[in-house]
């Protein structure tokens, strides 16, 4: 059984909160008692916390479910109008954004190209697409509990952050959480696209039933998401994950981070730029890796037979030292050349992975798509930081709509 332990102090019941949210989102509609058991919380501290939430807005009562004799207990659901979240992905030419209410149903969603993705370029572009998210969903901007907002990672690492085509210029020595709720006029948690991704993997796509899992993201660099005990992994500073810059070739191609033969120069959106454009064809995005597909490029297929090498033993490693369910590659590489990519890495190295009882493949192919990252954003700010603030924005919000 899926349990999120809480505990039963009272210093920690923002986390309870968060923790009771989160469990009456997954297994709801859901007894009072179901969630004590789930939490590991007291009877009295989940009705304290189910009465709050209630009053925020945030859960509801679902009804009675028909069991044995007696009065059956009331259920809990989440009350999904009673709040709305934005989630955004910043990439360095374009910009993804979806809202999504509290139960997670998208309600609206932007793709834009970017022409600068600095903070001075890409603010007043979130902006616009935060109002452009409102307008199409109809949504007062008070009801917001807060953004997710996506960027590729590392944050604040000495050399490796904000360097190179894969990252984001100009955000070196940025505080990104306060100048994006500046500018949002929003609370704002910023993530890495990867372990995003993951996260919008495990809400809406392929890895809804997995607990233990990873995913390569390629997004223009290569990054890795992990989704451990039913979690997502962050790391110490939050840049667990970093494979793009795993070196897998000794002496190989010079990365920007200063190493030679990282993973994202052979297996990643700007390898497969660089590797076709070295042989005369030139690839402006993503889609265009879809029609050079489609019309059977030589070089594309070359390309993925190098990456597939790259991948191999990386998959492997992986596999030995997180023993995951399954790993999942998704992210801006058109379905098709993910789908030869697998194909391409078979037979896989042996690893702890190669059991007789496996339920999933080794490898899966994400099934979300484009928005993954966004949509993965878009939970955060529920599921990472519902404080009392929060409660009173949804509380505020539910007093402007019925006025
Ligand atoms: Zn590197």
């Amino acid at each position: 059984m899926m349990s999120h332990f809480g505990t039963n102090s009272e210093r920690t019941r923002d986390y309870n909160r968060r923790v009771v949210l989160e469990t009456v989102r997954l297994y709801g509609p859901i007894s009072r008692a179901d969630i004590a058991r789930r939490t590991a919380l007291t009877a009295q501290s989940v009705s304290n916390i189910t009465a709050e939430l209630r009053t925020a807005g945030l859960l509801k009562e679902g009804g009675r479910r028909r069991a044995g004799r007696g009065q059956p207990p009331v259920e809990m659901t989440v009350n999904p109008d009673g709040g709305f979240t934005v989630g955004l992905e910043l990439q360095p030419h374009s910009l993804v954004g979806a809202l999504v209410n509290l139960a997670g149903t998208v309600l609206a969603q932007v793709a834009s190209p970017l022409r600068a993705s600095t903070p001075a370029g890409a603010l007043p572009a979130l902006r616009m697409s935060v109002d452009d998210l409102l307008a199409q969903a109809g949504v007062d901007r008070r009801r917001i509990i807060g953004a997710g907002v996506v960027m590729p990672g590392p944050f604040g690492v000495e050399g490796l952050s904000s360097i190179g085509p894969t990252s984001l210029p100009g955000w070196t020595g940025v505080d990104a959480a306060t100048i994006l709720g500046q500018a949002l006029d929003l609370p704002v948690v910023v993530e890495n696209d990867a372990t995003a991704a993951a996260v919008g993997e495990r809400l809406h796509g392929v890895a809804r039933d997995l607990r233990h899992f990873a995913f390569l993201y390629f997004g223009t660099g290569l990054g890795l998401g992990l989704v451990l005990d039913g979690q997502p992994y962050k790391g110490a500073l939050g840049n667990a994950g970093e494979i793009g810059h795993v070196v897998v070739v000794p002496d190989g191609r010079p990365c920007p981070c200063g190493n030679a033969g990282c993973l994202e120069r052979y297996a990643s959106l700007h390898a497969a730029q660089e590797y076709l454009g070295d042989r005369g064809v030139l690839v402006s995005d993503p889609a265009a890796l879809g029609h050079l597909w489609d019309r059977g490029e030589p070089a594309l297929l070359d390309w993925l037979s190098e990456a597939a090498l790259r991948l191999r033993p990386v998959i492997q490693m992986l596999e030995n030292i997180f023993d995951p369910e399954c790993i999942v590659l998704g992210g801006a590489l058109p379905d098709p050349l993910l789908d030869r990519l697998i194909d391409l890495m078979h037979p896989l190295p042996r690893s702890v992975s190669r059991h007789p009882d496996r339920s999933v493949p080794r490898l899966l192919r994400g099934s979300t798509g484009r928005a993954t990252p966004a949509l993965g954003a878009a939970a955060l700010p529920v599921f990472q930081t519902v404080t009392p603030d929060f409660a009173m924005v949804a509380r505020e919000g539910a007093a402007a709509e019925s006025a």
